[in-house]
């Protein structure tokens, strides 16, 4: 059986996340989606918590039927990267590989001699949680770039609202 690690801050989760999901679960049997920077919540660039950040994901791999196959872990940032991923080692289930698009992680993990999978990402432009924030701010449709429960979820929870007052107090 092989599983794959996933690592990401899903602020929020998206269409360029959903694509990466599809494709590491065409080549591998399970994985772990850890959620990272649980530390921050309520900024500008996380405004999420991370138990929203995995009631998202939860419902999202439930209404694909997913939820066999998908284990959610919480890793919050430490400062040493070097050391990093012996950290999320210690806090997720076993895993073989690791899939990122992020050079960074991709380099930590190379140096700690664990397997990694590059992913080419996709439509970057507007499939980025940066993106979506600015389009936010900017007052246009971004709906069309998270998968339509995550669109729904947001709206529960008042996020375009949380960005615009968020951006107001961004240092
Ligand atoms: P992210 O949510 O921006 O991206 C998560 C993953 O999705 C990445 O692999 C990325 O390549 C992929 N992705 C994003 N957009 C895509 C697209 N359009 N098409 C296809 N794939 C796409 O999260 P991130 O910032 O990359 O998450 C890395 C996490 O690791 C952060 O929480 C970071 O703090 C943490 N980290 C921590 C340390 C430390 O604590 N020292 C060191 C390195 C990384």
């Amino acid at each position: 059986m092989s599983r794959a690690l996933f690592v990401g801050r899903f602020q929020p989760l998206h269409k360029g996340h959903e694509y990466a999901l599809n494709y590491i679960l065409e080549r591998e049997e399970e994985l772990i989606i850890a959620v990272g920077s649980t530390q921050d919540n309520y900024t500008f660039e996380n405004p999420l918590t991370a138990g929203e950040r995995i009631e998202i994901i939860w419902a999202y791999l439930k209404s694909r039927n997913l939820t066999d196959r998908v284990i959610v872990c919480a890793v919050p940032d430490i400062n040493n990267n070097y050391v990093w991923p012996r950290h999320v080692k210690s806090l997720v289930p076993h895993f073989d590989v690791v899939y990122s698009g992020n050079e960074l992680v991709l380099m930590l993990f190379e140096a700690a001699n664990i397997p990694v999978h590059k992913i080419v990402e996709k439509n970057r432009d507007e499939y980025q949680g940066t993106a979506i924030r600015q389009k936010i701010l900017r007052g246009e449709p971004w709906e069309h770039c998270v998968p339509p429960i995550v669109a729904n979820i947001l709206k529960k929870l008042k996020f375009e609202e949380r960005i615009k007052r968020l951006a107001k107090i961004k240092k």
